[in-house]
């Protein structure tokens, strides 16, 4: 049992180091690129540092377009709070009024007012009292936070 835990920790070490290493690749194909453009058209030497520059652009540009979109697609972040006073992390700050609390096994957000919230996928539910959850908002692909009035959440 040991071993194969072990071998799945060293698998994970190596995908790592893979995408790691891939990252590094990219970015110095990026630069090399961004260094060849701009010494291209700008025949001089800050050509290389506008370079540098531009292929950190070329680098970060998509990663920073592709982390939006994944924050579009499934909502990152968390949404006002049902008293509208508390706002949760937005997608690019990390600072929210939700306190993350663990109660039990089970972590809650907690606003400011002390209501208790836990998301579920889409779903962003207030929980209450005795533990049952209420529907509160929803996340929608590409439009944001919605009332939800869809049936009620199980409870996990
Ligand atoms: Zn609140």
């Amino acid at each position: 049992m040991n071993m194969s835990y072990r071998v799945f920790q060293k698998r994970l070490e190596c995908g790592m180091t893979l995408i790691e290493m891939l990252c590094f690749m990219a970015l110095a194909l990026c630069i090399l690129i961004g260094i060849f453009l701009a010494t291209v058209i700008i025949e001089s030497w800050y050509g290389w540092l506008l370079g540098v520059a531009l292929g950190f652009l070329l680098f970060f540009i998509p990663l920073m377009a592709l982390a939006v979109l994944k924050d579009l697609w499934s909502g990152s972040g968390l949404p006002k709070c049902r008293n509208g006073c508390c706002r949760g992390p937005g997608n690019f700050s990390g600072y929210g009024d939700y306190d993350t609390q663990k109660s039990g096994e089970e972590y809650y957000e907690v606003c400011k007012c002390g209501d208790r919230y836990k998301r579920h996928g889409k779903r962003f539910v207030l929980v209450n009292e005795d533990g049952t959850e209420t529907p509160y908002l929803i996340w929608r692909r590409f439009r944001g936070w919605y009332p939800d009035e869809g049936q009620p959440c199980r409870v996990r």
